[in-house]
């Protein structure tokens, strides 16, 4: 826990007065080390010497004197910088004149340093007012709060009680945009209108327990209060837990936002990131790059995507279908209630493969195998996967499989192409393995907590053979049974 604070001035290299102050947690030290602070800003500006450094630093430990009060810019700029502790990821702004920056908590490091010019840090007349928060103005004249827009309150736009609350456990990873696919509004009233209506809508038709969404901007760029930055909300299935979900109110297929509005988005994804609501090396992502829907819009979506952070897409493996490979039609069809708890992972105790026309003949003769001798109605798992890595669809991802009795429909069964009991597989085998769980996760075919398994813990079986096993064991939500 400690707060850093740093001014300097810095022409020449060589520090010409320094000063280190680091009190041991007492209070009484740390008042008299910021007493000192106001003092040396008053002096430096006295001796504008150009060969000054002065710096002054704080090892406040663990004292929360900081917490909330403020730095307030009287003249040119500084650049402030903050961390959160845990790591070295820097955010760095700039404070104009007027503005104040306020230390939100004494687990975060800051830097405040004079605005660089030229590659130098020049001499402005900075001044650096008491530490003491003023009191809450006009947004134009401060930013009091740093980055972070203001909020119209529930209060304010007069929201319904929610049905119930969930916390929303923070910092999360994912920053999620959203569309309303409804009307614009460009006024307070008509967006306190539009607001108050998707929460209706959301209560009443949709059953939820709120309005579904953290937050909401209208044309105008104000930034409406939904459930607010520590509920989660309702609005990207699977990652409600761990996102702040924001909406764009309006249709935004064809037309992008107000730039008032796109402002007041990119203000919301700083002020997450200031008050460490999201991770640093948070995901920005479209409600699309996560489920089956349009939203945000292809046009908003299109501007969004150039912006920082924005999520890698899952590359999923590319998948040899039945046609590719020459399937024989199945004799009959049982479909497969997603999403399922299992995730199965198979050898085919054969012959290995590594090209693709090798492959195709292995799959060809497992599937005849099971369809001809042990008179299945078609070949047994919903994949299978080459030495090459090329995965292929067996009964694919909405057909039940016969591959692990009991728990066919309960899983997707996934069969590794050679026989691993004394042999891995190969690297690209391995890779395409991951990318299927993935996959399958990503695509609601496995539950969020499935159990990854080998044939063996399921069966009387060496099946996947053991060195497959052991690879497949150490990995996340693997569980013997
Ligand atoms: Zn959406
Ligand atoms: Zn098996």
């Amino acid at each position: 826990m400690r707060v850093f604070v740093r001014l300097s001035q810095h022409i020449n290299s060589k520090p010409h007065f320094s000063l280190h102050n680091n009190p041991v947690g007492s209070t009484e030290t740390t008042n008299q080390a910021r007493t000192t602070l106001s003092k040396m800003t008053t002096n430096s500006r006295q001796f504008l010497l150009p060969s000054i450094l002065l710096v002054l630093a704080f090892m406040a430990k663990p004292s929360d004197a900081f917490t909330g009060e403020c730095v307030c810019v009287q003249a040119k700029t500084i650049a402030a910088r903050w961390s959160p502790d845990t790591n070295n990821v820097t955010y760095g702004f700039i404070l104009n004149k007027g503005e104040c920056f306020k230390f939100l908590s004494s687990s975060y490091s800051y830097t405040l340093a004079l605005q660089e010019n030229k590659g130098k840090l020049i001499i402005p007349r900075v001044d650096l007012k008491s530490m003491k928060c003023p009191p809450k103005q006009e947004d134009t004249v401060l930013r009091y709060n740093a980055l972070c827009p203001s909020i119209r309150s529930r209060a304010e736009w007069k929201a319904r009680k929610p049905k119930s609350v969930t916390k929303l456990r923070v910092p999360v990873e994912y920053f999620i945009v959203h569309h309303s696919e409804g009307r614009n509004c460009s006024t307070t009233a008509g967006c306190d209108k539009l607001v108050k209506g998707i929460q209706n809508f959301h209560m009443d038709t949709r059953g939820w327990a709120d309005i579904a969404y953290n937050f909401l901007i209208g044309g105008n760029g104000e930034v409406y209060e939904g459930r607010g930055w520590t509920v989660q909300g309702t609005h990207t299935k699977r990652y409600n837990s761990k996102s702040i979900g924001i909406c764009m109110l309006g249709s935004f297929q064809k037309y992008v936002p107000t730039p008032l509005a796109m402002e007041s988005l990119k203000k919301m994804i700083n002020c997450s990131l200031y008050k460490g609501q999201i991770i640093p090396n948070y995901t920005l992502a479209g409600h699309r790059d996560l489920g089956n829907t349009d939203c945000p819009g292809t046009a908003l979506y299109n501007v969004i995507k150039k912006w920082p952070h924005f999520i890698k897409k899952i590359m999923y493996p590319i998948i040899r279908n039945r046609t590719e490979w020459g399937a024989r039609k199945p004799k009959s069809v049982t479909q497969l209630k997603v999403p399922v708890e299992y995730f199965v992972v198979h050898h085919s105790a054969t012959g290995s493969c590594t090209t693709t026309e090798d492959c195709d003949k292995l799959v060809r003769s497992i599937q005849s195998n099971h369809m001809d001798k042990r008179d299945f109605v078609n070949i047994g798992y919903n994949f299978l996967i080459g030495g090459n890595g090329v995965v292929y669809e067996g009964r694919g991802w909405s057909v039940e499989g016969a591959h692990t009795k009991h728990y066919n429909s309960k899983s997707i069964g996934i069969c590794l192409l050679g026989n691993f009991m004394n042999e891995e597989p190969t690297t690209e085998a391995i890779e395409s393995l991951k990318e299927m769980i993935k996959c399958s996760l990503n695509k609601g075919q496995i539950s969020d907590n499935y159990i990854l398994v080998g044939h063996r813990n399921l069966g009387d079986t060496e099946c996947p053979g053991s060195d497959l096993y052991n690879i497949i064991k150490e990995w996340p939500h693997f569980i013997k049974s």
